[in-house]
């Protein structure tokens, strides 16, 4: 049925593989009508491009299913490329590096297999949404907060795979998986850490291993399809507030990136403030365009028992307001009240999902206006964070793009996310928009800084810029996978990483 084929494979070998899917899934559960496979492109490249079309689509229930989908996809040679809810947008959607290869939809897996009131985590499939998980830690009582990113429709798994953020003191997302299931690319089982010990009490409470610790090596990788994580959330504090700083240019932005670095370290501050420029605020927490750009707002927020949280923010304050000009503002929410927060700034530090950025009314072509986020990562320090803004600024400027930007910070590191507009129907508009985004990959490289996470398209050129000792991690990195996957099935080319068969 299909009219995509992957590299090496002629149709009747891909017929027979779809055939084996069908035997083992049943007829609706595969997936290949060209029509229906549109739905899985990338909804940010240009839409009449099939460069990263897949051949079908499988969509297993279960952990054995996946299994068995692994052993047919070895037997006859199929790429796959694995997705949870494939919501990976700006970073390629649902979309495979290699054009051809299978999906693998773990949308139908979406089970919260266990909530722990008492040691603050949640077991979970990978269908689960922040929408989901939200709603069932609601259910068991909402004395438990989910970190969560922007939008809702992501998934838990995904998302953390990817080394995603969200915005609670839980926002680095890859740190809050404990234990992992994952099918390993010859279809056997691998539990991670202490689950490696049949029945172990500590699977999901303890981080690390007896050993060597595995769990990184399914992180941004093509070496395991996971099928449940044990996935860490925060005790409901009694009070929650939400805080805004406002400023003016780049010299008071070195200084407040230096002051929240320090409250950071002091775990003064414990969430991931976002500082975005052009952007003012009121004291109200309302936001507007500033017209000439050199406005600044910070976000974070404050949580604890209320006495604790109102002699934090008094720190903060005059902390702040030592630089020139910054004003602070913030609002005191009652967290056991569920409608609490309006605006989604002030939700999404609560960790209530919503999708308010995708609102049609708020992007320049509507619901298909594509974003190209470019998100290099550096330290935490003003005079650093200062000069890639600025040299960031100045390749937009000299492509004549348009730009939001947004400063994510750790107490040691700065994660600098550009994100541009543009009309994925129109082919030149996009091919512009992507090349520009190789040209601000090799201008940040030459301060010694790279994306954290890229799209599928420049995925081999970010993968060139970690180049130490010719190479060393790549090396590394197609040694294990031509070890744990001779015959290259499980994600070619994710993260520049290619299988020999397809570095021949
Ligand atoms: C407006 C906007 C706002 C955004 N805000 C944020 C934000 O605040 N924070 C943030 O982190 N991101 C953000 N993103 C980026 C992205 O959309 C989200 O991270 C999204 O959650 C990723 O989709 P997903 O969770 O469905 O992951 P998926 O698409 O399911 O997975 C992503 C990748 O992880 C790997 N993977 C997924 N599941 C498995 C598995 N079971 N086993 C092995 N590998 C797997 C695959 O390589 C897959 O391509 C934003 C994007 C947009 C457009």
């Amino acid at each position: 049925m299909t009219s995509t084929l992957p590299p090496h494979l002629g149709a009747s070998a891909l017929d027979r593989a779809l055939a084996a899917f069908v035997g083992e899934l049943g007829p609706e559960s595969v997936v290949s009508e060209p029509e229906e496979l549109r739905a899985y492109r990338d909804p940010y490249t240009y839409s009449e491009s099939d460069e990263f079309d897949a051949s079908a689509v499988v969509m297993p229930t279960t952990t054995e299913q996946v299994q068995a989908v692994v052993r047919i996809a070895n037997e006859h040679r199929v790429p796959l490329w694995m997705f949870s809810q494939g919501r990976n947008n700006t970073y390629g959607g649902s979309a495979p590096r290699l054009r051809g290869s299978v999906l693998v939809n773990l949308r139908r897996m979406n089970r919260i297999l266990e909530i722990d009131r008492d040691l603050a985590y949640a077991v979970v499939e990978p269908g689960v949404r922040w929408f989901d998980l939200f709603d069932g830690l609601q259910e068991a009582g909402g004395d438990l907060w989910p970190s969560i990113p922007d939008l809702g429709w992501g998934s838990v798994v995904g998302n953390s795979l990817e080394y995603g953020i969200g915005y609670t003191p839980y926002g680095d997302h890859a740190r809050n998986i404990c234990g992992m299931e994952v099918v390993l690319p010859d279809g056997s089982l691998l539990r991670t850490g202490m689950g490696a010990m049949e029945g172990n009490a500590a699977f999901h409470t303890y981080p690390h291993s007896y050993g060597p610790s595995f769990g990184g090596l399914f992180q941004q990788s093509n070496l395991g399809i996971v099928t449940s994580v044990g996935w860490w959330v925060m005790r409901r504090p009694e009070a929650y507030s939400a805080c805004w700083a406002r400023f003016r240019g780049y010299d008071t932005l070195g200084e407040v990136v230096d002051v929240l670095r320090r409250l950071m370290l002091d775990r003064v501050i414990e969430n991931t403030p976002l500082l975005n420029r052009g952007v003012e605020i009121d004291a109200d927490g309302n936001f507007s365009l500033d017209p000439d750009g050199e406005g600044w707002s910070a976000r974070f927020a404050l949580y604890g028992r209320a006495g604790l949280v109102d002699a934090q923010f008094a720190v903060v304050e005059q902390a702040l307001r030592a630089a020139p000009g910054v004003e602070v503002v913030r609002r005191t929410f009652d967290t056991a009240d569920l409608t609490g927060p309006a605006n989604h700034d002030e939700r999404v530090q609560r960790g209530i999902p919503d999708m308010d950025l995708l609102d049609p009314r708020m992007l320049p072509y509507g619901e298909v206006t594509g974003h190209l986020d470019f998100s290099p990562i550096g330290p935490c320090r003003g005079a650093d964070v200062v000069r890639l803004e600025k040299l960031v600024r100045a390749t937009y400027a000299r492509h004549g793009r348009q730009y939001v930007n947004g400063l994510y910070l750790t107490p040691r590191s700065a994660l600098h996310i550009s994100t541009t507009f543009y009309d994925p129907r129109d082919e030149e508009q996009t091919r512009g928009v992507f090349e520009g985004y190789a040209d601000l990959v090799r201008e940040v490289a030459t301060l010694g800084y790279a994306p954290y996470r890229t799209n599928l398209q420049h995925m081999d050129l970010v993968a060139e810029q970690f180049g130490f000792a010719d190479h060393a991690q790549r090396r590394v990195a197609e040694r294990i996978k031509d070890a744990l996957d001779p015959n290259g099935v499980l994600a070619p080319g994710k993260s520049g990483i290619w299988p020999a068969a397809y570095r021949r």
